[in-house]
């Protein structure tokens, strides 16, 4: 359409159908509704004026724009203001991430909640006796007794007591509570401080207590080893009194209460006022929401894949829901509580542990139910790609050679490595093979692992975290190239499982040695098929980089994902046969033993060489 038409056409908005959105040029307040960036013809459109003018203005603010070109919302809205309108913005949309980041804030109405279990941390000094009083309160309940004792270490347990549950979180001390801390979480209501009679106040009670104050969680003092002659319960009254925790029965609020953990002595009085205090907070949730939840632990198991115990905090986390934890996400497909025992929902305050999630997670990252996978997935990788962005700094390179050279010079290396494959079950089998690797002198960790091709997000992951990159069935594209030579990654890619199993496990040794070394010399793309009788399919190339030659073998690239590999059965520039075509020309190449190539596959021609030892 010829432009004069065009300005015609933009002259006259009543008319119907090609003027979306069109209001009538009006009388009245001039008023146009911005959304999202625009072309110049589109604004010009929704103020009823014509393109040309708008042009004009958009010169005269130094912008220079010609008719369909994008503008952003704020070069438009000047522009309108300029031209007399009054100027009305949509707001920008929230993406889902920030969508369920202000679902966490977000608080439950009061008649929704209902009371839950207390979450409790065991701090204290060293050797005051905060495992013996863990395993003391745990032997104290009947219920997991008769459940044939505590089967399953999952980083809480579960208490009976009087028809109602305490939840005491395995890992006593407040370094484990600081790390949570420190990652945002926070999952403990009450602490048990415990101060050994004997010994009394010393340099960690103080810390600890520090700590619990801090994170505004009220206290609980228990006054250990009771049963030993030199016990001075009043010097430790005395003394946390003057650090500002007064006993009740002295006029204050905290509650003390001695104990003997290894004769088992006033444990049921410690858990009836870890109930009281509980009420006197009023430790409430609403389960009848999607539920959110803390990671307590999480690892990787070699057998069922990433674990997590989490810790659920406010709703009811069931079988069969979608939710995301920190990057990873997943969908509950079973879960366990503290003994082992399966379980179809987790109210709050319970402690499950859950499989089936698409990596390790770490301790302390937010579990949240979201409605679908899709969602899940969205949110996990909107974070992915945000967390590998602010990883970029600090950066250490590793390849198998310098793992090899470490490892003899008596170093005790981390191998991290991310994994990529053609399918999810070559991914699995890779990883699960790569972690039984793991020695006394390297330890290996996948730090990502994912199907598909290696990307440049990949290599930039990798670069961050100084690991490298092992490619099952699949080849980098040539931004990964790229970036992986300028950041020196070292991308390994492999077709079978063994030769990379192999490879890694001689660098752990410290003797790689690579005998043979594979030289990519070119690629072309795929333009056109051609059916040839007797000969089949040809596929019509154009080389893109480096040269094809003869001898070299093919690797058939789709999407990322290697194809196969075939050697060349003939190679023809028009209706010759040639040894070579470089980068620039058309060429014509049939592959022995291989007739499935598609249009805008990549042809990548490569050949092996001896490596000097
Ligand atoms: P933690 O470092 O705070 O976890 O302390 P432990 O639970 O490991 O206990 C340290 C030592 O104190 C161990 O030798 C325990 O047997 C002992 N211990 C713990 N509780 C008591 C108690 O109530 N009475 C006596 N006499 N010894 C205790």
């Amino acid at each position: 359409m010829p432009q004069s038409r065009r300005g015609e056409l933009l002259q006259r908005p009543s008319r119907p159908g090609s003027m979306r959105e069109q209001k009538p040029v009006a009388r009245g307040p001039r008023v146009v509704h911005l959304e999202g960036p625009l072309t110049v013809k589109d604004l010009a459109v929704k103020m009823g004026l014509r393109a040309a003018d708008v042009i004009k203005k958009l010169i005269s603010l130094g912008v220079m724009a010609g008719i369909n070109q994008e503008i952003d919302m704020e070069t438009a809205a000047i522009a309108a203001q300029e031209m007399g309108y009054e100027v009305t913005q949509k707001q920008p949309e929230m993406t889902k991430e920030e969508l369920l980041d202000a679902d966490l804030l977000k608080e439950d109405p009061e008649e929704t909640l209902r009371p839950r279990p207390p979450v409790v941390t065991v701090m204290g000094h060293v050797d005051h006796g905060k495992t013996s009083l863990l395993d003391a309160i745990r032997e104290s309940n009947v219920a997991a007794r008769e459940a044939g004792g505590i089967t399953q270490h999952i980083g809480a347990s579960v208490l009976d007591w009087k028809d109602r549950k305490v939840v005491f979180l395995d890992t006593p001390g407040h370094e484990a509570f600081t790390a949570m801390r420190a990652r945002g979480a926070k999952v403990t209501d009450i602490a048990v401080l415990v101060v050994a009679a004997d010994d009394g106040v010393m340099p960690q009670t103080i810390e600890a207590l520090n700590h619990a104050r801090d994170a505004k969680v009220p206290i609980v003092v228990a006054i250990n080893k009771m049963d030993k002659p030199d016990a001075k319960p009043d010097r430790v009254k005395q003394q946390l009194t003057d650090k500002g925790l007064v006993p009740e029965e002295w006029g204050g609020d905290t509650v003390f209460v001695p104990v003997s953990a290894r004769q088992g002595t006033g444990i049921d009085h410690l858990l009836d006022m870890i109930l009281l205090v509980a009420d006197l907070h009023g430790m409430k949730a609403n389960p009848d929401r999607k539920a959110t939840g803390t990671v307590i632990e999480a690892e990787l198991d070699k057998g069922r894949g990433p674990v997590a115990t989490v810790l659920v905090q406010n709703g009811t986390l069931r079988i069969g829901d979608h939710y995301v934890i920190g990057q990873a996400w997943g969908k509950v497909r079973a879960m366990v509580d503290d003994r082992g025992k399966p379980v179809k929902k987790a109210p709050p305050s319970m402690p499950v542990e859950v499989t089936g999630l698409s990596e390790v997670p770490g301790a302390g990252d937010v579990l949240q139910v979201v409605e679908d996978e899709r969602t899940a997935k969205e949110v996990a990788e909107a974070r992915r790609t945000r967390k590998r962005a602010g990883d970029m700094q600090m950066s250490s390179r590793m390849s198998l050679e310098d793992l090899a050279s470490r490892v003899r010079e008596g170093e005790i290396p981390e191998l991290k490595i991310v994994v990529k494959a053609d399918v999810q079950g070559s991914a699995e089998a890779l990883k699960q093979a790569i972690d039984k690797l793991e020695t006394s002198e390297v330890k290996t960790n996948i730090i990502h692992g994912g199907v598909g091709g290696i990307t440049e997000s990949d290599v930039m992951f990798a670069a961050a975290s100084g690991a490298i990159v092992i490619g099952f069935n699949v080849r980098p594209d040539s931004n990964a190239r790229r970036v992986a030579e300028d950041q020196k990654v070292d991308i390994r890619t492999y077709r079978i499982i063994y030769d990379a199993v192999d490879d890694i496990q001689s660098a752990m040794k410290g003797m790689l040695k690579p005998k043979m070394k594979e030289t990519v010399l070119g690629r072309a793309e795929v333009r056109q098929l051609f059916k040839v009788p007797k000969v089949g399919n040809v596929a019509g190339c154009y080389v893109v980089e480096g040269k094809i030659t003869r001898n070299s073998t093919i690797r058939v690239v789709r999407d990322g994902v290697v194809v196969c590999e075939a050697a060349i059965d003939s190679l023809k520039r028009f209706k010759d046969d040639v040894r070579e075509v470089a980068s620039g020309y058309e060429c014509g190449i049939s592959l022995e033993k291989f007739q499935d190539i598609k249009e805008a596959d990549i042809l990548e021609a490569f050949v092996m060489e001896e490596v000097p030892a």
